[in-house]
């Protein structure tokens, strides 16, 4: 039976989230704030934790980040629970090191499938006591790699979003930040294949990720610069084209977070 503990502050949350858990076959431990969680995950093994991000004492964030800097706790998957798609809860998420993140309400299937998806990573990944004690962890550089791109990844994601549902009269602004939506996705799906179930012996495919962060990553500069061609100069789309400034200098550091990780004096400048 698969282990996942639950750190939530709100009772009704906390009871609903457990019960519903716990039908699904799930073994689930409580935590009412980030201390009680970080004492928990710490002295029990679990194979998951769900972390509310708003949480008294410690809270989520910090939580996330000393559970990832810990070499007991850095492999448990954590799914942060946010409570607001755009105030920037998601990114502060990603960059502290969660591996994945929902938002509330929970939908409970939503919530299941990621849950699944990441015991299923953990199960191929090589468990963390095959592991030598001592020496060089290099899984370590992979699994940084991986946090550094999926920051600007979702920042270029949320923005994306934003601006789509903005922009609902535009029809020709909606396609095409829709399209910037599934390259982003697509880089997200290339930067999760090639480095979280990275095994210890294995390096890092290079090749794959380049090809599937750096080429979407172009596209999307290109996808910005054909929107800020059609935009007009006036008032109403000064907003955007700010938005849009971000978005393409999220995409350019997703090229060269590869480029600086291929460290190959040969390649292209980004
Ligand atoms: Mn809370």
């Amino acid at each position: 039976m698969k282990r996942i503990l639950l750190v939530e502050d709100n009772e009704m949350n906390r009871d609903m989230l457990s019960r519903r858990l716990g039908r699904r076959g799930f073994d689930v431990a409580l935590a009412v704030d980030g201390l009680q969680g970080l004492d928990a995950a710490r002295s029990s093994p679990f194979d998951l934790i769900l972390m509310d991000l708003s949480l008294p004492v410690v809270d989520g964030w910090e939580a996330i980040r000393r559970l990832k800097a810990d070499p007991r706790t850095r492999t448990i998957p954590i799914i942060a629970l946010t409570a607001h798609a755009m105030s920037g809860d998601r990114e502060r998420a990603v960059e502290a090191g969660c591996d994945d993140y929902d938002i509330k309400p929970i939908e409970f299937p939503r919530l299941v499938s990621k849950v699944e998806a990441l015991l299923r990573r953990r199960e191929s990944a090589p468990k963390p006591e095959r592991a030598p004690a001592t020496g060089p962890d290099v899984r370590r550089p992979a699994s940084h790699l991986r946090l550094d791109l999926l920051a600007p990844i979702t920042r270029i994601g949320c923005r994306a979003g934003f601006l789509a549902g903005e922009s609902e009269s535009r029809t020709d602004r909606v396609e095409r930040l829709r399209a910037i939506g599934i390259l982003i996705a697509e880089a997200r799906d290339a930067v999760d294949a090639s480095l979280l179930s990275q095994g210890p012996d294995r390096p890092v495919d290079l090749s794959a990720l380049t090809s599937g962060v750096v080429t979407p990553a172009h596209e999307i500069i290109r996808v910005c610069d054909s929107l800020e061609a059609s935009s007009s100069r006036t008032a109403d789309c000064a907003e955007f084209l700010v938005h849009l400034s971000e978005v393409r200098k999220d995409a350019a550091q997703m090229i060269s977070i590869v480029w600086q990780a291929t460290a190959d004096p040969g390649r292209p400048p980004a």
